[in-house]
């Protein structure tokens, strides 16, 4: 059963401030709305803490919005020996499935075995798809929800991706793990549930001071301050985390994901995964996206220096990326084909010996000596751990009487699968979204039959959808809209498009 759905609005965000303002005492203060944040909000407040989120931008404004939107079993990790950090992916994996059944889906990988990939690497990818199963089956995640890894035959493999070489291609290795719809709209469910459990979650407001009692807080839509005291504060702001608190040293790492029509892929059905020359474990991967597209990524750069609201790709990751995924393709893909880029750093803590295409993904609790706890570290997938062991660690520090951690088996707004999901009378392309929620965009269509209309040519959004954003997902802006509560604006002519609909669900809120 998924949660009642909440409504977050401008309006509400309004009285939401005034009442924090007349009343400015809370257990809690989570600083940054990325999927942290929002994770450890409602962690907190399912415990029965008065809770209040701040985030100065928007919903999932920084690193959030820029992942590969796996939720990953942890293969990788279990790579370099790191068994823990592997099985507790893979754990988070599985009761992302189970809470969020309509965010997340089974993606199929496949390594085309073409000639370049002589028969050793293939047993070695073939050996770490066979851990990654074992993986799968001691976080107790079953094969209907995530099949055995497996060899498959020539068709099978262009079935899969039909824009691979023929030539030589000995069939492919498979294997299965979690994708998210869209990064951003995990961080919008969550929030949203945060709120139905009873935090405050404000953006567009900023902490410009805090330690481990009190926050001093800029609605960064007026200017007006507030201090709020509070039993524990908790800094999420990922990559900023070094601002808030003077204490901690981030080493941040940028990875680069480019963005292509689907049709350059010729329809591609699965995770199109190529291992890097010259490198054993690592690999670029392309996938089917939201609104037809498909991402390929990933880069790995040390990124020292300030930290840019929106990180920039470099030619050289361009090139790198083009030129691993040519190495399987039967016509090479150009810098013509590519519609849109994108890149993010993650906040990866500093190791001792400074490397960073190896640092450390796990994630950390510090407390600084002025009390203030941060989390920070780890990723998208084990979000809900990170914030339980934050919670966990604010309640002992502060002494709260909070119940146990109940995220376990909390369901995310709009929650829905099996049966009760085929009951639901929308597209499946909404459900995906929204989960339950889509009822009420179908609702709208049928009050107002233009909102029924895309927002732009060719564009899977609706208006309805930008309306929804509006009254029930705390858009206020159309920068929300179109990068944010949707991912139009990765393409710039597919932003420039959707700005007139974005404009008109904005000024419709006024
Ligand atoms: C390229 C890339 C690909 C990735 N792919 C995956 C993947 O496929 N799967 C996976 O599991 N993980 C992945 N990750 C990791 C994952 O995306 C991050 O670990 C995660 O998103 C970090 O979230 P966060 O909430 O900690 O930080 P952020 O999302 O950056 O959130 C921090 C927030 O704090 C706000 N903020 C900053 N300062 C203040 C302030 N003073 N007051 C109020 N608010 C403030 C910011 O505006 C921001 O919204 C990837 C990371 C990158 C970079």
């Amino acid at each position: 059963m998924s949660p009642v759905s909440p409504t977050l609005n401008a309006a509400r965000r309004e009285r939401d401030l005034r009442a924090l303002g007349d009343t400015p005492d809370v257990d809690v203060v989570v600083i940054g709305g990325g999927v942290t944040g929002v994770g450890v909000a409602l962690d907190a407040a399912a415990r029965g803490l008065s809770t209040v989120l701040v985030e100065r931008a928007d919903f999932a404004f920084g690193t959030s919005r820029w992942s590969s939107k796996l939720v990953h079993g942890g293969l990788r990790y279990l790579a370099s020996g790191r068994v823990g950090i592997a099985h507790e992916s893979a754990v988070e994996r599985g009761i992302l499935f189970g809470n969020a059944p309509h965010l997340v889906r089974a993606l199929p990988q496949v390594v085309p075995l073409v000639p370049e990939v002589n028969g050793a690497q293939a047993a070695l990818i073939r050996a770490g798809f066979a851990a990654g199963d074992a993986l799968r089956v001691a976080a107790r995640t079953s094969s209907s929800t995530l099949p055995r890894s497996r060899r498959i035959a020539p068709a099978e493999t262009l079935r899969l991706a039909p824009t691979v070489r023929r030539a030589g291609l000995r069939g492919g290795l498979q294997a299965w793990d979690g994708q998210l719809v869209d990064d951003a709209r995990l961080v919008v469910a969550l929030a949203r549930t945060a709120a139905g459990a009873g935090a405050t979650v404000l953006t567009r407001v900023e902490a410009v001071a805090a330690d481990g009692n009190s926050v001093q807080l800029r609605d960064t839509m007026t200017g007006e301050t507030l201090s709020v005291a509070a039993r524990a504060v908790i800094n999420a702001t990922g990559v900023w985390a070094g601002e808030v608190d003077g204490s901690i040293e981030l080493r941040p790492s940028r990875g680069t994901h480019l963005v292509f029509d689907a049709a350059a892929f010729g329809g591609l059905n699965a995770s199109l995964t190529v291992p890097v020359a010259g490198s054993i474990g690592r690999f670029v991967f392309a996938f089917p996206a939201a609104h037809g597209r498909v991402y390929l990524g990933l880069t790995d750069e040390d990124a020292p220096g300030p930290i840019p609201d929106e990180p920039m790709p470099t030619e050289s990751e361009i090139d790198f990326l083009l030129d691993t995924i040519n190495t399987v393709l039967r016509e090479p893909l150009t810098r013509a084909d590519i519609r849109g880029r994108f890149a993010g750093l993650r906040p990866l803590l500093k190791t001792a010996d400074d490397s960073t295409a190896d640092i450390s993904r796990e994630h950390a609790i510090l407390r600084s000596p002025n009390g203030l706890l941060t989390v920070v570290g780890g990723k998208l997938t084990t979000y809900r751990r990170m914030a339980e062991d934050a919670v966990d660690a604010a309640v002992a520090g502060a002494g709260l009487a909070a119940g146990p951690c109940r995220t376990a088996a909390l369901p995310l707004v709009g929650a829905v699968a099996g049966a009760d999901r085929d009951a639901i009378d929308a597209p499946a392309v909404l459900i995906d979204r929204y989960g339950t929620d889509a009822r009420e965009i179908v609702e709208l269509w049928s009050t107002d039959p233009s909102s029924r209309e895309a927002v732009a040519p060719g564009i899977d959004v609706t208006a309805a959808e930008f309306t929804f954003a509006v009254t029930n997902e705390l858009a206020t802006t159309v920068d929300d809209l179109l990068d944010r509560r949707t991912r139009i604006g990765l393409v710039r002519e597919d932003r420039e498009a959707a700005v007139p609909a974005a404009e008109k669900a904005i000024a419709r809120q006024d």
